[in-house]
């Protein structure tokens, strides 16, 4: 008699899936902190006054 649990088990393939997802994540996480922070100090008035019009749209807290 065979059991069977439905629980996953980690597999190797599992395991390498769900880093490559997690490392998407992080890279995705960094790369929109990166723009963020990038546009919001930006030295050009008109990238900086595009997020803030941005902000403004999306109804996000400001001023
Ligand atoms: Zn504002």
């Amino acid at each position: 008699m065979s059991s069977s649990t439905t629980a996953p088990i980690a597999t190797p393939q599992r395991v390498s899936a769900t880093r490559s997802l997690l490392l998407q994540l992080t890279s995705g996480a960094a790369l929109g902190l990166v723009v963020l922070y990038g546009v919001a100090f930006a030295e050009s008035p008109i990238a900086h006054n595009a997020a803030h019009d941005v902000r403004h749209v999306t109804v996000k807290p400001c001023h």
